[in-house]
């Protein structure tokens, strides 16, 4: 593995890094009370290449790979993890499961315009009865001549509401048996297609996050991406990427709580001195990024192979598990640090405990990780 970071990694850095300093930076609260999803951002981070990362150029994307990937989630993230959800989600569930198996015809009419950001994407698995048991879901695909009708609801969805195109796993075999889903791809204004309920959730507020609901929802044939019964297995795949994703954002949120923690350790005066002077927040700060840069590390680890094609599954895993279980710790400890003042609104800190949360359940809990890792190596 490489780890002096390329030029155009560095590149891909400075302009993520650059676009939420300026556009959402001043924003962050606001969004965060309201729980306002801020689509126009996402449109401005579209122009910049930043919501078609890892598509090539020849369907309108940035063409670039894992690592560049991975330094726009943990930029954005630094500064605000529900946009970093938000752009994982669009870049790597939706629109990597179209790029990974959609066929020529479908990747032409759908990949361009997720990558410019004119349709956001959303991805369904989770349902209300089956999120860590997601191959036991519910909802039904069944086939009619040449259509697929479609009943059942999604939920915890990402874009639920917003979401352009959503690519939705549903069951098109018997339950409790092996290769029974397939995944499709369904338009927004799909007669029988709507977004649910909106969560008011405890982090990551300017993240929608809904329901997606399907009645009697009539698509065509050639909106099943892959073989019937591929579903699942395809699903699986796309977390592989996905998890990716999560522990970039974990580390974004880690490194976002500890740079403002090291800062007011030098600042803030208490006996006289920098409250940085007392072993026990030093040590503190020694163990945040210490802890970091070992979450990053695991990640680069699973992005390089992702890059080379190579099996990722454990690796991802690794890298989904520790770095989210650093982001609590970190934001936690990052509370501490700032005392008193850490527990208000008025210092960034309690924003990334809170929104730390999400990344040891979204995309599978600590405990699936440790269950697929386990799986990985007694196998
Ligand atoms: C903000 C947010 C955004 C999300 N976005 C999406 C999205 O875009 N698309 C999508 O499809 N899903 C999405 N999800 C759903 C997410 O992936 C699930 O919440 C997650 O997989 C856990 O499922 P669950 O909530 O049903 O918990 P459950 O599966 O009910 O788990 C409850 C508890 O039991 C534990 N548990 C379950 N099974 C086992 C086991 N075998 N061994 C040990 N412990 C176990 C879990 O670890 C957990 O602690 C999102 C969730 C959130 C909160």
């Amino acid at each position: 593995m490489e780890f002096q970071q390329q030029e155009i990694t560095l590149q891909v850095a400075q302009t993520a890094r650059d676009f939420a300093r300026q556009h959402i930076k001043p924003y962050v609260m606001q969004w965060d009370e309201t729980q306002e999803f801020p689509l126009q951002v996402f449109k401005e981070m579209g122009k910049l290449g930043l919501m078609g990362v890892l598509v090539p150029e020849e369907y309108g994307g940035s063409g670039l790979g894992y690592l560049e990937y991975v330094a726009v989630i943990e930029e954005v993230s630094k500064v605000c993890g529900s946009v970093g959800l938000s752009l994982a989600a669009h870049n790597s569930l939706c629109t990597g499961h179209i790029l990974q198996f959609a066929n020529e015809e479908q990747k032409k009419k759908y990949l361009p315009s997720l990558a410019s950001c004119e349709w956001l994407g959303a991805w369904g698995l989770t349902e209300p009865n089956t999120g860590s048991d997601a191959g036991n879901m519910r909802t039904t695909a069944v086939r009619d001549g040449d259509f697929w009708v479609l009943n059942g609801t999604k939920n915890w969805i990402t874009h639920g509401i917003s979401g352009d195109v959503a690519v939705v796993i549903a069951r098109t075999g018997e339950p409790r048996t092996s290769g029974n889903s397939t995944a499709f791809i369904v338009d927004r204004g799909t007669p029988g297609f709507s977004g649910g309920k909106k969560e008011n959730k405890l982090g990551m507020r300017a993240s929608e996050t809904a329901e997606m609901i399907f009645d009697h929802c009539r698509i065509h044939d050639s909106q099943r991406m892959g073989e019937v019964g591929d579903g699942f297995k395809q699903a699986l795949k796309v977390l592989d990427g996905g998890r990716i994703s999560i522990a970039a954002l974990s580390v974004g949120i880690a490194r976002g709580a500890y740079e403002a923690s090291l800062q007011y350790s030098k600042e803030r005066y208490q006996f006289d001195q920098p409250i940085s002077h007392f072993q026990g927040i030093s040590f503190k700060l020694a163990d945040m990024i210490t802890e970091i840069e070992a979450a990053e590390l695991l990640t680069l680890q699973a992005a390089d192979l992702k890059n080379k094609k190579l099996p990722v599954t454990k690796e991802a895993a690794m890298a989904k598990y520790y770095a989210s279980e650093v982001a609590v710790r970190v934001s936690t400890d990052a509370v501490q640090i700032f005392g008193g003042y850490g527990y208000t609104k008025d210092f960034p800190v309690e924003k990334f405990y809170r929104d730390s949360k999400l990344c040891t359940i979204g995309e599978g809990t600590s405990e699936i990780q440790k269950t697929v890792i386990a799986r990985q190596i007694l196998k």
